[in-house]
């Protein structure tokens, strides 16, 4: 806070707050909000209905300042901030309400994003941290082994009930939550955050599986998984096969390129190349990957022009995709560390190729 030029955080709705605490706020119109100085004592301002929620860990942490029905918790928090802080530090998915209202009682302040403080912290794992993420991995690496069994079957069913059972098992090996299952099939799968529809899964289909979930391995935060594999039904055409070889290069080259003194673009770069040599450029229609911790996105991103450069406690996704529209989509990502060393590993150990399941 002090490099940032920050007096204090004002942490509400989003990751930081559960990140630093491990309370989460509620999405509700009523205000939580840690009050977080630079210098002096942390208070969480919570409605008193939610006061049961906040665990002990986060009590021996922080103050907690209930307000009942009938109080201001704007004035509670104003006034729990040391005087003379001028620059507060906002967390970016606070209702815009909430600072709308803090804004217009504190006419003199400056207003920044608290991502300008927690973020650069927040992609830099500790020991516990990768951890909990390796430890999601393993669980999403059991799902995606069930779907290239049969033990998830794909042919004659549709992509939600195929969806229904990725989430139920994501949350059997563990997760708390279910954050997305993406189920697209055939041409289908040619949207990249396609949502799973009615559509009956057919003999020479590809299928892209894209699921991840939050689990807490020992109390606190939770930390996210996200993997995807491409599947087919049946024997797929050769040009599928083609594609594959292409995209599964790729994604190598970007996890190869994955180490500490590498800047974020230089992997997405990696990856782009081996898909735009073979031609395919113009329908790898996103970035190659993103930061992974307490949010399944969050910084570092792996795309062209960000200059970040990657350091031991880095973790992100390498998960770029070719989409042919009218016909077919393919995605494969991992989720890939910075080890202590400067060297990446991948956290995800399913199996990379594209298996054929029964039509
Ligand atoms: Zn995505
Ligand atoms: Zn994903
Ligand atoms: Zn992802």
């Amino acid at each position: 806070m002090a490099a940032a030029g920050v007096d204090a955080l004002l942490l509400s709705l989003g990751a930081d707050l559960p990140w630093l605490t491990g309370y989460e706020a509620m999405p509700l119109e009523r205000l939580t909000m840690l009050v977080l100085p630079a210098a002096g004592d942390p208070v969480l301002v919570v409605p008193l209905l939610e006061e049961p929620r906040v665990p002990p860990s986060t009590r021996d942490l922080v103050e907690v300042r209930a307000w009942s029905e009938e109080e201001d918790p704007v004035g509670l928090v104003l006034a729990s901030l040391p005087p003379g802080s001028q620059v507060l530090g906002v967390s970016d998915r606070t209702w815009a309400v909430a600072l709308l209202a803090l804004q217009e009682r504190r006419p003199g302040a400056r207003w920044t994003p608290a991502s300008a403080v927690t973020a650069p912290v927040r992609a830099v794992k500790d020991a516990a941290e990768i951890a909990a993420l390796e430890a999601a991995a393993a669980a999403a690496d059991r799902v995606a082994d069930d779907l290239q069994s049969g033990a998830i079957p794909l042919a004659g069913r549709t992509e939600r009930q195929v969806a229904g059972d990725v989430g139920r098992r994501l949350v059997e090996e563990g997760h708390q939550r279910v954050n997305f299952a993406i189920v697209a099939s055939g041409p289908n799968a040619a949207s990249p955050h396609h949502e799973p529809t009615e559509r009956v899964i057919a003999p020479g289909d590809t299928v892209v599986c894209d699921f991840g979930g939050a689990l807490v391995p020992g109390g606190g935060a939770a930390y996210c998984s996200d993997i995807t594999r491409t599947l087919a039904v049946g024997e797929p055409p050769d040009d599928v096969r083609a594609c594959y070889d292409v995209l599964a290069a790729a994604q190598a080259a970007g996890r190869g390129a994955a180490r500490a003194g590498v800047a974020a673009w230089q992997v997405d770069d990696a990856a782009r190349r081996v898909i735009e040599a073979a031609g395919f450029g113009r329908h790898f229609v996103h970035r190659t990957g993103h930061g992974i911790g307490v949010e399944e996105h969050e910084p570092p991103y792996l795309v062209a022009g960000n200059e970040e450069v990657l350091v031991p406690g880095n973790a992100f996704s390498v998960e770029p995709g070719i989409y042919l529209p009218g016909r077919f989509g393919m995605r494969l990502e991992d989720i890939v560390v910075i080890g202590p060393g400067g060297e990446s590993r991948s956290l995800n150990r399913a199996d990379r190729s594209l298996v054929v399941v029964d039509p």
